[in-house]
């Protein structure tokens, strides 16, 4: 056993490459489409370590051209789901026992086989699976899926060092532990990067996992755990379970060993996990921690003094990166009257810009929507739009799904600050403006604090520093992640912690200490070197 005390440098960021053409990147990665695009693969369950084909049968497909079938994946049944948590209790004890570092030397192999071997195929699943333009495949499957393993193991060494005080008469520790029990980790089709994280951060701490994948990014998941298992995660230590949410949660929340829920999505289906946990809280052998990062209604808000061109770039790039779906995805703008003509000028000079298509063609800047549930949930919201007497819509609105769910990007202007699409989470390219009279600033602040129950990101644009400051100060809760004159998308594992409070979850900041330390139930020791032999203490006597 190695005796040293070992800690690890704060790493670097990934680095985001640029696939110019003709570039070493470009080269691997459009080989990577090519071969992806001509073959169909079978997703079996990945149960302590065994592949398992339940004959039960799905199809994953590529949103910007549906009848084109990227993989057929096997679905699990409640004997699986079963199998999978037996499989992650049995594989505890040797996780949580080995050495934290051989647990972190796992998750930089993961991280080295990401960033060089196997970069061009989880970029390219990516792409084709949940239709991400190249930039949009590398932030994510690439360079965050690398920054959360490395982060987690120097957050991990930081948070192992961490001990209280002894003295002459007594030696204490901290112990770390895992979790009693194993964690369910629950992903969103968004991003790769979090299906990674939602098990390797626990992991990292000890513990073992059953993973419930979400099925519209399958092809990207599956890739993920392949590349698990090759860095060496030993056998049961993350278990796939792809399948119907409902059953797995189900099946999974009713067991007594259930020790965390690690979940990323929407709001709705958090409620339903935390509810599910209450109704079987008597059943379980600990309280179980719920961490949940869930919806967003992203605002950027305006003052007299910002420049047009920067916030028209920002309501562009952050409401239609990735089809706005992000949960950070600016959603709603409040914009002064004063500025309204030249910010409009400028927003729909740069809407010009943007190209719509699949993401094999490399100028297309948007791309499809991930499916026809969601293709139909955003079209209810354009249609109320464009029925609503107080809105106008002023760039896009329409929609074609014959080959690809794709939707328009989609700006509204409302007078009705409380419009529906100010408030509620879409989840799609669509993003209101609400005017404002210059003089009704902090009338206006106080709105957008109000209107939606969500607190996840914002941003303020002002170069007046009074007007920025009293904006940062009303709009405290507002925003778990607040910009100021930046967009309030793209933080960067390191650099912004990530998460919101209000409706948008728990606030528990993946890609930093406090989510690690969720999944530790630490003991304290304490050892006393000269035992009492006596009660009374010395004034009694
Ligand atoms: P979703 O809630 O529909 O699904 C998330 C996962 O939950 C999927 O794997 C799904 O199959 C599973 N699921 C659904 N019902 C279940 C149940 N009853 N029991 C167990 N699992 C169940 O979300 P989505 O559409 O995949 O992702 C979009 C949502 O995720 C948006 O609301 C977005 O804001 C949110 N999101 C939040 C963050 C964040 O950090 N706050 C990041 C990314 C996405």
């Amino acid at each position: 056993m190695n005796n040293a005390i070992f800690s690890f440098n704060k790493p670097q960021n990934e680095p985001v490459l640029k696939y110019l053409e003709g570039s070493n990147e470009r080269i691997q990665l459009e080989k990577e489409l090519e071969r992806l695009s001509n073959t169909e693969i079978e997703i079996p369950l990945i149960i302590d370590g065994k592949e398992i084909y339940t004959g039960k049968t799905g199809k994953v497909v590529m949103p910007h051209n549906h009848g084109h079938v990227l993989a057929t994946y096997h679905m699990a049944t409640e004997k699986e789901v079963n199998m999978a948590i037996e499989a992650a209790l049995r594989a505890k004890p040797m996780w949580e026992n080995v050495s934290w570092l051989e647990r972190s030397s796992i998750m930089l192999k993961i991280a080295k086989l990401l960033s060089e071997k196997y970069r061009a195929t989880i970029n390219a699943a990516t792409m084709l699976g949940q239709s991400k333009n190249i930039y949009q495949a590398e932030i994510d499957a690439a360079c965050e899926t690398i920054d959360f393993l490395r982060f987690n193991v120097f957050f991990a060494s930081q948070i192992y060092q961490h001990q209280p005080s002894s003295d002459n008469n007594q030696f204490n520790r901290l112990e770390y532990r895992a979790l009693e029990g194993f964690v369910f980790a629950v992903s969103p089709f968004n991003f790769t990067s979090i299906a990674s994280n939602l098990n390797m951060a626990p992991a990292m701490m000890g513990n073992t996992t059953v993973w419930k994948p979400a099925t519209t990014s399958l092809l990207s998941n599956y890739f993920l755990m392949k590349i698990f298992e090759e860095a060496g995660v030993p056998n049961g230590v993350i278990n796939f379970v792809p399948g119907s949410g409902s059953m797995i949660g189900r099946t999974v929340l009713a067991h007594k060993e259930l020790a965390g829920v690690h979940f990323t999505g929407s709001n709705n289906t958090f409620n339903t996990l935390w509810k599910g946990v209450s109704d079987n809280l008597t059943n379980y052998r600990s309280y179980p921690k719920l961490v949940g990062e869930t919806g967003g209604k992203d605002f950027i808000f305006v003052h007299n003094s910002a420049k047009a061109r920067e916030v028209a770039t920002a309501i562009i790039a952050g409401a239609f990166e990735y089809q706005g779906q992000k949960c950070s995805a600016a959603s709603r703008a409040y914009i002064p009257e004063s500025k309204w003509p030249e910010i409009k000028a400028e927003v729909l000079e740069l809407y010009k810009k943007i190209k719509i298509g699949g993401p094999e063609n490399v100028e297309n800047f948007f791309n499809a929507v991930i499916d026809k549930g969601s293709y139909d949930n955003i079209l209810s919201y354009i249609d109320e739009a464009k029925n609503c007497g107080d809105c106008e819509i002023i760039a896009g609105g329409n929609s074609d799904n014959s080959k690809g769910y794709f939707v328009e990007p989609t700006i509204i202007v409302t007078k009705n600050h409380d419009f529906t699409t100010m408030k509620e989470e879409i989840f799609g390219p669509v993003m209101t403006i609400y005017v404002y009279k210059d003089d009704k600033y902090i009338e206006t602040l106080e709105i957008c604090d109000k209107t939606s129950p969500y607190g996840l990101t914002g941003a303020i644009f002002s170069n007046d520093k009074y007007a920025m400051v009293q904006a940062c100060r009303m709009l405290r809760y507002a925003a778990g992640n607040f910009y100021i004159n930046d967009k309030p998308t793209g933080a960067m594992v390191g650099l912004q912690p990530f998460g919101g409070a209000r409706g948008s979850g728990t606030n528990d900041k993946a890609g930093g200490h406090l989510n690690l330390l969720r999944w530790t139930s630490p003991r304290t020791v304490k050892e006393t070197f000269v035992p009492a032999t006596d009660i009374l203490y010395d004034y009694m006597k």
